[in-house]
């Protein structure tokens, strides 16, 4: 899933996993885990994301390498937040061919930066399952607890800042976006707007995913 910061990678990527009967894997998330449980991978990740910056390519292509490696991932995965760099895309290209893997469909979830701004500052996460809540589009049943955890106040994201947004959707300008042409350059690129209920967006990305024949071709 190729896409800005606050366009809901996240939450779209999860669904499709599920649906789609692979994992669903967040670099975002595995640092945040990494920071909690602060180890120093984890430390350092904390100072770029809390800065709204990149961490190192190197870093995450190691973490990628090993996480796509796992068992759940035998069946295929999603990825949310990789590759955001030419360079990832790259160690990505080289690391499925190596494993006789191949990618199957970029999808570019994209709206306006006005929008995504206003998603970003409402932007609210459960503490314990991480899943993304917005007053606007994805609001919590009671507005202030996690659907599925209701003893979990929703909180804001800690990069989710007014400086971290600003500098997170400089980093995505620069870095990420020449990935939509690298990505059309090689004929793997789906364009799919993200405005819409959440679920409106789901149904246009699982079409372009090719998640129903995915299926069929599985069972
Ligand atoms: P996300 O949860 O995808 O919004 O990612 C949160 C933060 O984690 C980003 O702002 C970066 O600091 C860091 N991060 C996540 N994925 C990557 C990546 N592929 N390359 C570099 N930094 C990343």
């Amino acid at each position: 899933m190729l896409g800005p910061p606050g366009v809901g990678k996240g939450t779209q990527a999860r669904r499709l996993a599920a649906t789609c009967g692979c994992a669903a894997i967040s670099t975002g998330e595995i640092l945040r885990e990494a920071a909690a449980r602060a180890t120093p991978l984890g430390l350092e990740a904390r100072r770029q994301m809390d800065a709204g910056r990149l961490v190192e390519d190197e870093v995450m292509i190691g973490l990628v390498r090993e996480r796509t490696a796992g068992p759940d991932a035998r069946c295929g995965f999603v990825l949310d937040g990789f590759p955001r760099t030419v360079a990832q895309a790259e160690a990505l290209g080289a690391m499925l061919a190596a494993r006789g893997q191949e990618l199957d469909v970029v999808l570019y979830l994209w709206v306006g930066e006005e929008e995504l701004i206003r998603r970003l500052r409402g932007r609210r996460e459960c503490p314990v399952c991480k899943r993304a809540y917005n007053p606007e589009g994805a609001p919590a049943r009671d507005g202030r607890h996690c659907d599925d955890h209701p003893g979990a106040e929703l909180r804001p994201r800690a990069d989710d800042t007014e400086e971290a947004i600003r500098q997170r959707l400089a980093e995505y300008r620069v870095k990420t976006a020449p990935l939509v042409d690298y990505y059309t350059a090689a004929g793997r690129l789906r364009s799919v707007p993200g405005a819409g209920t959440v679920e409106e967006v789901f149904q246009s990305l699982r079409r372009e995913a090719g998640c129903d024949r995915r299926v069929e071709q599985a069972t």
